[in-house]
């Protein structure tokens, strides 16, 4: 339902919009992005100074509550209606600038993961705070790259008079696909034209189509009646009995899945000691796809296998979802726009030093010895990717388009340590100066060239409508607002010594 109105209320205001504001001639349109990067470049320092406070935070799925404090300050001070703690989330954060439409949102996010803590610049394992939290992926260049850009283009439209809105949404716990279908469900997403999603990669690169898989997180709990394993066992009943058996179950079923699927499991509650039988078990699955009605059909099953180990045991059963997310679905006709401003900005011209840098770096790591990447990556090369992210949920409810900018180093895989070396890295600086630029450029494009939006909202109904958006959240599911806080309180204090402290404004 909701996805009708928007097709039907977008269209209207297209049609509008052709009247009133015609497509700018390229020429015009070049000196916008010429003020934009201008702007970008101006506070390239004050960009990234953003990205370093949040990683040294190093803040938890959940838990971004300096990150977006910090994010909220710098926005509102460049002149953005902020809003935190939508949707229930504390740590939501929603920032906008100008009124109605085209209205384009940034979507992004800025969680770090458990374990990652790092020393940025060596690549010898040295954590900054022992087992601590980090950014091994690199999100915190997501806070710098989108304010930036979202400034810039905010520069520009005053300038110019464009009208419309530019917007951010930094969504929590990605890393634990956390909080997306609930911004959806929240209707953040109903009156916006288009989306793009915003990610570090070790390259400049846009792309279209599905582009990654479908993932359903849910925790399985078993509960039978507790005995002593050896005087009265047959008075038991063994809830982890019950896990074994539903993995058992799997594993048959493992032979008549779609090659495509994936599904992994870890025990988080398998007993206490062996001479207890344990009258609680508890197993969390994740189950993927290529799409969601696939993913969907194989995490029926699991529930039909689990209700099965119960049976056989004697045990009763409850499943709680933790988490859901589409396979993202990004625009042609965005991402044919995207690629031509990635073409104009370029790949960062690096120093001796950085090649060398990374070179030694891929050595030391055991990969391929290639260095950093000069040329960005053609539009159309992409395959799908195995991994999830909760954005896909906005996709299918409005066109997206996708930039990826170059603040990794090639090879070093995300989720490992070695992933945290780099994220304030000159490497990575110069990548989001490159990122920021691609970004305000593809935004300034979809608020001055309504027959983009056009074209990208007719492939979106088409596409779209091949696989109609359901959503995975129970009507009555909240937010998991617990979620990483205990982890991320044990190590907020130690964490503080490595803060920057500084107060980035952008000008
Ligand atoms: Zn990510």
């Amino acid at each position: 339902m909701q996805r009708e109105t928007i097709g039907n209320g977008a269209k209207i205001l297209l049609t509008l919009g052709l009247l009133l504001a015609p497509a700018a001639p390229a020429d015009a349109n070049d000196a916008r992005k010429q003020l934009a990067f201008e702007v970008v470049d101006r506070n390239a320092q004050q960009m990234t100074d953003v990205s370093d406070a949040i990683f040294y935070f190093g803040e938890l799925g959940m838990q971004e509550f300096e990150s977006t404090k910090l994010l909220k300050d710098t926005l509102t001070a460049a002149g953005f209606k902020v809003e935190l703690g939508g949707a229930g989330m504390p740590t939501n954060l929603w920032a906008e600038y100008g009124s109605g439409r085209p209205k384009i949102v940034i979507v992004t996010e800025v969680d770090a993961l458990p374990g990652g803590s790092q020393t940025p610049g060596t690549y010898e394992r040295k954590p900054l705070v022992a087992n601590g939290p980090g950014h091994m992926e690199g999100h915190n260049t997501h806070g710098g790259v989108a304010s930036m850009a979202a400034f810039a283009v905010k520069q520009v439209m005053q300038r110019h008079n464009i009208p419309g809105t530019v917007a951010i949404s930094f969504g929590p716990a990605e890393e634990q696909l956390a909080s997306r279908p609930y911004l959806v469900r929240a209707g953040y997403f109903k009156d916006v034209d288009a989306i793009i999603l915003l990610h570090i990669r070790d390259t400049l690169a846009t792309g279209f189509g599905v582009q990654n898989y479908a993932a359903i997180s849910s925790v399985f709990t078993f509960y039978g009646k507790t005995a002593h394993g050896a005087t009265n066992p047959w008075e038991g009943k063994d809830a982890v009995d019950a896990i074994q058996l539903m993995d058992i179950g799997f594993d048959k079923l493992r032979e008549h899945l779609r090659p495509t699927y994936r599904a992994h499991r870890t025990i988080t509650v398998g007993g206490i000691q062996p001479n207890i039988i344990p009258d609680k078990g508890q197993i969390w699955w994740f189950v993927r796809d290529a799409s969601m009605p696939a993913a969907k059909e194989t995490y029926d099953k699991l529930l039909k296998i689990a209700e099965g180990a119960a049976l056989m045991t004697g045990t009763t059963w409850d499943v709680k979802y933790a988490a859901s997310a589409w396979p993202q679905l990004v625009n042609k006709a965005i991402a044919e726009a995207v690629q031509k401003n990635i073409e104009l900005v370029g790949v960062p011209q690096w120093s001796e030093q950085e090649q060398q840098f990374a070179k030694d770096f891929q050595k030391a790591a055991e990969k391929p010895v290639v260095g950093l990447r000069t040329a960005p990556v053609p539009l159309g090369g992409r395959t799908q990717a195995a991994s999830s992210n909760d954005n896909g949920d906005v996709t299918w409810v409005v066109p997206a388009g996708s930039v990826n900018f170059p603040s990794s180093v090639p090879g070093i895989q995300y989720h490992e340590w070695k992933a945290a070396v780099t994220p304030v890295s000159s490497i990575s600086h110069k990548g989001q100066v490159a990122g920021a630029k691609v970004l305000a450029a593809s935004i300034i494009d979809l608020l001055t060239t309504p027959e983009l939006l056009q074209k990208a909202r007719a492939e979106f109904e088409v596409e779209s409508k091949k696989t109609p958006y359901f959503s995975l959240v129970p009507p009555d599911a909240k937010p998991d607002l617990e979620l990483n806080r205990a982890e991320m309180e044990k190590y907020r204090g130690e964490l503080t010594k490595f803060h920057t402290g500084k107060t980035p404004r952008f000008n």
